[in-house]
């Protein structure tokens, strides 16, 4: 194209193609911080405590109680934890949070394997834990891989016993074991889908007898192991009963290839958003609204529960920002707020893969490595299960993105006939707000280790930051 002409094209961008040295490096130093995060917050649980942490450091007060705030106005810094397994943050604007806010939702939730409230049993002298996937696995890359296990036990009388077992150098880790090729023959032959099946993602656990057992005794190592955990934990068979213990694959967020362009890690999808978003609302300067960061639970399996996106624990704590602002509870003016605000869904996307080239279509999916994605809508077949944005509000965000020179493109998840997925943005669009989905695209998503490019994982946090300063 002549260079006098002005170009009409709109075309993706590889950010480390255009980004200077300088840029290069804080994109890499911003990396680094991000990996150590995902290293250590391998749970929903994991990661409202390092969050708290943050928080507090940036000096974030705490909202103990609902509905029972002084009246002081938010002037403040404030954060609410859910039962802590979500968390939200706010800081106020300029104007007052009735004008309305920026808020930016991200899940802290990944697809895992969960213990069965019965896990514990025994077969030919090895010990096994049961398991229950949690969101969209592929159950075959789950077999033969080192895992961690992490949680919590809360024992009858609430006392909280703490699990972190796999991700130390000298920690055991934990295993489902997978048959061996030269047997694999009628396995070979199965769909994907059904050679592995649920019940089979077992735990190897333990293979010792306890010590004066009876030798014929069927369940000698499953007490064995009984008998560990209670002198380790104080804890019996019952007590798994009240548990939330999650299996996740065991390993440190490293690197991927030659150039360290790219990192692969478990738990991108969402953490990879719910960081940039943190990050984000600590370092948006002079924004004129207030900020609000949503870190919620329960996606992966739809965000139903008392800790997910549609439980009414966002617009309460949006209730309460006001009351703290304006001394009084109501109604009207969360109404009015919410449908003066401006969201994103903070997600992660499909990137094209070329390996598998034939689900997506080419023109309407993002690439790794050419920034943040903002999609119009997400949803399935006929749009169903989404929440479109508005033309209007598009118009809004992709000026936000361009005017702070953010490497951004479109995407989408794939062909449309070949099936498709959904995020928050539908439950938080049922207050009447306007909301776009915006994270990296990511290469095996929802695998144990995923794959996201480290310029759009700085091209997000820069396009948050942006939106918040909006
Ligand atoms: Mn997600
Ligand atoms: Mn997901």
């Amino acid at each position: 194209m002549d260079k006098k002409e002005k170009n009409l094209l709109f075309e993706k961008k590889f950010a480390f193609d255009v980004w200077d040295e300088a840029t290069i490096k804080k994109c890499f130093d911003f990396c680094e911080e991000y990996k150590k995060f995902l290293s250590e917050c391998k749970t929903e649980r994991k990661n409202v405590s390092y969050i708290e942490q943050r928080a507090k450091d940036a000096g974030f007060q705490k909202l103990e109680h609902i509905g029972q705030a002084d009246k002081t106005n938010f002037n403040k810094p404030v954060y609410s934890i859910n039962r802590g397994k979500s968390i939200i943050l706010a800081k106020p604007g300029k104007k007052p949070i009735k004008s309305g806010a920026r808020i930016i939702l991200a899940h802290i939730d990944s697809p895992r394997l969960d213990l069965k409230v019965k896990p514990l049993f025994e077969g030919e002298h090895i010990a096994f834990l049961k398991t229950h996937y949690y969101g969209g696995i592929k159950k075959y890359q789950w077999t033969a891989l080192p895992l961690a296990i992490y949680g919590v036990i809360i024992k009858q009388d609430g006392l909280k016993v703490e699990i972190s077992i796999g991700d130390k150098p000298e920690d055991p880790i934990f295993m489902i074991t997978d048959l061996l090729p030269h047997l694999a023959k009628q396995q070979e032959e199965k769909k994907l889908s059904e050679a592995i099946t649920a019940e089979s993602l077992n735990v190897v656990a333990g293979s010792m007898a306890v010590k004066n057992g009876d030798d014929k005794d069927k369940d000698a190592v499953k007490k064995n192991l009984l008998k560990l955990l209670n002198e380790k934990y104080g804890i019996a068979e019952e007590d798994f009963v009240s548990a939330d213990l999650e299996l996740v694959p065991q390993g440190l967020a490293r690197d991927l290839g030659f150039d360290r362009s790219m990192i692969a890690a478990y738990g991108h999808d969402d953490r990879v958003c719910a960081y940039a978003a943190l990050q984000s609302t600590f370092d948006a300067k002079q924004n004129e609204y207030a900020t609000v960061v949503v870190l919620t639970d329960k996606e992966e399996i739809g965000s139903e529960g008392n800790t997910g996106a549609s439980s009414n624990y966002i617009t309460d704590f949006i209730s309460e920002l006001l009351y703290l602002e304006t001394g009084e509870h109501n109604e009207n003016y969360l109404r009015d707020t919410l449908t003066l605000s401006k969201a994103i869904s903070a997600d992660v996307t499909a990137g094209f893969d070329p390996d598998y080239a034939d689900v997506f279509d080419s023109l309407n999916t993002a690439r790794i490595g050419a920034g943040v994605v903002m999609e119009k809508h997400c949803g399935h077949h006929g749009k169903y299960d989404t929440s479109e944005a508005t033309a209007e509000y598009m118009a809004f965000v992709r000026k936000t993105l361009n005017t702070n020179k953010i490497n951004w493109q479109t995407g989408g998840l794939g062909k449309v006939d070949e099936g498709g997925g959904g995020t928050i943005a539908v439950f938080f669009a049922r207050n009447n707000i306007d909301v776009v989905d915006m994270g990296p695209a990511l290469l095996s998503m929802h695998a144990p280790f995923e794959i996201a490019s480290k310029a759009d994982i700085y091209s997000t946090y820069l396009a948050y930051k942006a939106f918040y300063e909006s």
